[in-house]
């Protein structure tokens, strides 16, 4: 059986394709403050120093180092500025009154602050002045002009919007994001808000999905539920194949005689590989759908969470044209004991202040196990897992 890392490998391998036509015809310019989740599809480049001049990073008084002394010492107080105003060169012998972002006058390289300042009568006293340069956010201390502050393929979080708004940027290019056409399979299946008959149960995974997609900066088209049926399984992925750039099903991908997603995939694409060593959820599949990438996630609720971000996510990002798709690995110590599988498997866990525990009931059918806690603790291939061992932390990654 595919061993997940190789599954990722082939996966990415197969969205960079995408990613290249992406990078050629899908994209748009969009307002930075409309661009949160989106893909930068440009080298952005700052044409300012960030910030534009030194400033006060304190209120208190500004001045030429070489004119104090060591101990406490007055100096006459020439000027005020506060943020926003353009001053005048420091005039030789002074110090100036000066606020939180002010612009440091020419001529002046120390602040100190108001705490240790007493001004009388236009004369300012400074005691315990503070070492030269004390106080000064020196010119493009953060960003300086011809820097590329976010590169093609940034994923652009809250921050980098900032960054981008800090370079005076106002729109930016992102690739035109992914649709997602999501369907999911089976009979036993009804939707949230009606009632419940015997023999079923809530469709979970439609939200799942459609969050999950989301939260990703892409489209889910939803397609809804289809029965167990061959037909209906063809007709759904024809349909999928036309209204997505890829296609993501859940459930019926398993061996029963109810599951009909691998054989309908077959007849109309081909089924490219079935089945990684990964749990929850071993029988995943890939393919295409008339040249449309699928990708069809196990039923059971807490798979299709862990299933869509150990392998589908790094697809998806990949083929959106971002650069780096893998979950973050952090080490932690173990606070439970595990004996090793024939898979590689991906609890639900979360972070103490002493390590990492994990959901008590890791069932692929327990959703509230990925509810519990906020990371994945990767348990590789026939390792035991002890008290006090250190263990792969992954976590969860949007
Ligand atoms: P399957 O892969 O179709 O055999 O489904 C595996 C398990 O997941 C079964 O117990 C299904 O009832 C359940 N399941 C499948 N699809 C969903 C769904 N959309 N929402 C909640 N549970 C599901
Ligand atoms: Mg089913």
């Amino acid at each position: 059986m595919r061993t997940v890392s190789n599954a990722v490998k082939k996966l990415v391998a197969k969205a960079q394709p995408l990613a290249k036509e992406r990078q050629r015809a899908g994209r748009e310019s969009v307002p930075v403050t409309e661009a949160l989740g989106r893909i930068c599809a440009v080298d952005v480049t700052s044409t300012i120093d960030v910030p534009p001049a030194a400033n006060s990073a304190m209120d208190g008084y500004a001045y030429c180092a070489a004119d104090g002394q060591t101990k406490a010492f007055k100096l006459a107080v020439s000027q005020r500025i506060p943020a926003g105003t353009a001053p005048q060169s420091l005039a030789s012998g002074t110090a100036v009154r000066i606020f939180t972002g002010g612009e440091i006058p020419a001529g002046a390289d120390t602040v100190a602050i108001q705490e240790n300042c007493k001004e009388i009568a236009g004369t300012v006293r400074i005691d315990n002045p503070p070492p030269k340069g004390s106080n000064v956010r020196c010119q493009g201390q953060d960003i300086q002009a011809g820097r590329v502050i976010v590169k093609t393929g940034t994923r652009l979080r809250a921050q980098e919007m900032g960054l981008l708004a800090s370079i005076g940027v106002d729109r930016v290019d992102v690739f035109k994001p992914f649709k997602v056409a999501i369907f999911s399979t089976g009979d036993e299946l009804v939707e949230p808000g009606l009632p419940l008959q015997p023999g079923q149960i809530y469709n979970s995974n439609r939200a799942t999905l459609i969050g999950l997609i989301k939260s990703l900066g892409m489209i889910p088209v939803d397609l809804g539920v289809v029965p167990d049926r061959q037909a209906a399984t063809q007709h759904i992925l024809r349909n999928a194949a036309m209204r997505g750039d890829v296609i993501i099903s859940a459930g019926g991908v398993s061996v029963g005689a109810e599951d009909h997603v691998k054989s309908a995939v077959a007849q109309l694409g081909a089924v490219e590989f079935w089945k990684v060593a990964i749990k929850p959820g071993k029988p995943i599949a890939f393919g295409h759908v008339e040249n449309v990438p699928f990708i069809g996630l196990p039923g059971n609720p807490a798979s299709v969470f862990t299933t869509f971000m150990i392998l589908a996510r790094p697809f998806l990002l990949a083929a959106q044209g971002v650069v780096d798709t893998q979950p973050q690995t952090l080490k932690a110590i173990a606070q439970f004991n595990k004996t090793g599988e024939s898979r590689e498997v991906y609890l639900r866990g979360r972070l103490t202040n002493e390590g990492v525990e994990i959901y008590p009931n890791q069932s692929s059918g327990v959703m509230s196990s990925a509810c519990w806690g906020e990371v994945f603790i990767r348990q590789n291939t026939d390792q035991s897992i002890e008290v006090g061992d250190l263990v792969d932390v992954l976590p969860y990654a949007y």
